[in-house]
This record gives C-alpha cells, sequence and structure tokens, in this order.
C-alpha cells in the first residue's frame, strides 16, 4: 500500500515537471519564433566565449582521437588542399554576420573517415570527414554549400541558443527537485545537455543556416543552384540509409528544396555579379539520376 502511495507521488510528480519543462519550452518558442531569422536574446543566458571554449575543447579531442587513429589528413594531401581551398574563400566572405568571428582563429581538418559528416563548431573550427565528399561524389559548389551553412550555424550562434535553452530547461528541472527532494531528476537532465555536436537546430535555425551559408557562398564565387543538386543527393542516400550522421541531424522534406528555389532569384544576381559566365550556363549535375539545373 505504502508502495503504490509512493509510486503514484513519484509518477505525479514526473507528470508536474514534464508539463513545467513543456512550458518552459513553449515560452523559448514563441519567443524564438517572434525574432525568426535574427537571433534571440535568449542567447544571453550563456556567454559567447563559454560556447566558443567548448567547441574549441571538444574540436581539440576529436582532432587528438584523429591523430591517435591516424585518420588526419596532413596539409599536402590533395583533398585537404581542396577543403582548405573552399573554406578560405568562404571565410573571406562572412561579412559581419557575428563581429566577434574577426578574433575567431579559424581551423581547418580532414578526416580520412566513411562518416558522412562535417561541422563548424562555435569559434571557427570547421571538421570535414572524407565520407560526405566520397559518397555524395560533391564538387566544389556543393562542398561550398555543406561547408557554408555549417559556418552559417556558427556565426548565427545557433548552438549558444540551443545550450540557452537547455539550461532554462535544466534549471526548471533542478529547481523543481531540490524543492521535492529529488536531486537525481536535476542531474538527469544536466546529463541530457550533451556535447555540441549532438545538439539539434530547429527547422528556423535550418532554414537560416540555408539561405545565409547561399549567400556565403555566392559571394565567394560558388554557384547556389548547387544546393538544389546538393539537397537531391540526400534525399537518396537517405533513402539508402537514415544513420548517416549530417542526412539524419539535417532532414530533407520537399519544403527545404522548395525555399531554397524559391530564393535563387534573390541568390543568383550575386553570384552572377562574381561570375557572369558560369551563371548564365545551366549548373551541370554530376549524378545522372539528378537533373541540371537552370
Ligand atoms: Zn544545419
Amino acid at each position: 500500500m505504502f508502495r503504490d502511495v509512493k509510486k503514484i507521488v513519484k509518477n505525479s510528480i514526473f507528470v508536474l515537471i514534464s508539463i513545467i519543462i513543456s512550458c518552459l519550452v513553449m515560452i523559448n518558442n514563441i519567443s524564438y519564433a517572434q525574432t525568426q531569422n535574427t537571433q534571440s536574446s535568449l542567447r544571453h543566458l550563456v556567454s559567447a566565449e563559454k560556447v566558443e571554449a567548448a567547441g574549441g575543447q571538444q574540436y581539440n579531442q576529436i582532432i587528438y582521437q584523429a591523430k591517435q587513429k591516424g585518420i588526419l589528413l596532413d596539409n599536402r594531401n590533395d583533398m585537404y588542399i581542396r577543403i582548405n581551398k573552399i573554406s578560405q574563400r568562404l571565410i573571406k566572405n562572412i561579412g559581419n554576420i557575428n563581429p566577434r568571428a574577426k578574433n575567431w582563429i579559424w581551423e581547418i581538418n580532414v578526416l580520412n573517415d566513411s562518416q558522412t559528416n562535417a561541422f563548424c563548431m562555435p569559434g571557427g573550427k570547421i571538421v570535414v570527414y572524407s565520407g560526405i565528399i566520397d559518397k555524395l561524389n560533391l564538387t566544389d559548389a556543393e562542398i561550398a554549400v555543406v561547408l557554408s551553412h555549417e559556418i552559417s550555424h556558427a556565426l548565427q550562434e545557433h548552438a549558444r541558443e540551443q545550450m540557452a535553452k537547455q539550461q532554462l530547461t535544466n534549471v526548471g528541472a533542478s529547481l523543481i527537485s531540490n524543492i521535492l527532494g529529488l536531486r537525481d531528476i536535476g542531474n538527469i537532465a544536466l546529463k541530457a545537455g550533451a556535447g555540441l555536436l549532438s545538439l539539434k537546430f530547429s527547422r528556423d535555425d535550418e532554414t537560416d543556416a540555408d539561405l545565409i551559408g547561399l549567400d556565403i557562398s555566392a559571394r565567394a564565387g560558388y554557384d547556389p543552384r548547387a544546393s538544389i543538386v546538393l539537397w537531391k543527393k540526400m534525399i537518396k542516400i537517405a533513402g539508402d540509409n537514415k544513420a548517416l550522421q549530417w542526412v539524419s541531424t539535417h532532414p530533407v522534406g520537399k519544403n527545404r528544396i522548395k525555399i531554397l528555389e524559391q530564393k535563387l532569384p534573390e541568390l543568383m544576381p550575386i553570384f552572377t555579379k562574381i561570375n557572369p559566365v558560369l551563371a548564365h550556363k545551366k549548373y551541370i549535375s554530376n549524378n545522372k539520376d539528378i537533373p541540371d539545373v537552370e
């Protein structure tokens, strides 16, 4: 009997905590939706320095492990030279999206690893896994789409925003657990706020990273129409294997491609200024199942 009562009390507490956490998340979403396409003030809960330091730490760990495994490509490797050249051109064209980025020490590394993944940590640390280039047979312009998208997440501080949201829900959970004397629940919530690489961005963040990324890429002289072919390649890969990293964190619905197609008339003039010859031809797809883009 006593055990049953204890169970009921415990279940009710969990329901209460879930409701409060949902409310906190809803409050976040309301403030975020209103400020869509801009950075929300919520991110000030976590300092930019802290997020960039955490990014640097995780990056160092990945590079250290890659060195141990012997999969870190050296700077004479062809793939490294190619990725580095594209990244440098993009970095030169980030403008003033994030004033802090002027002081970032950008680093680019390529791992000889079959994972289909690429990221740019807050603070400008870029890592590309050879698997994403090989499996998708990416052209330079398509690599620029992936990298500028990742760079845009870093510039727009999307990780900082996600960490702030997590902090808010953690505070809510630990507050309740302290009031109720259930310290372990607070700890579970804190543990759930895992590393930067496991952060999942909102759909709005993804759209922003797509569009700002393509703006950077067009200014750097890479054809924004490459994005259409890239995401169609992603659909093909996703169909075969949903466990692939960049595919699993970047769901491709028809809507994503539709938004990009709608934005091309705004993006093409930027590219035309840099490379009028290529801009007046169609973008050639290197995959026989995916059409060229007019
Ligand atoms: Zn993304």
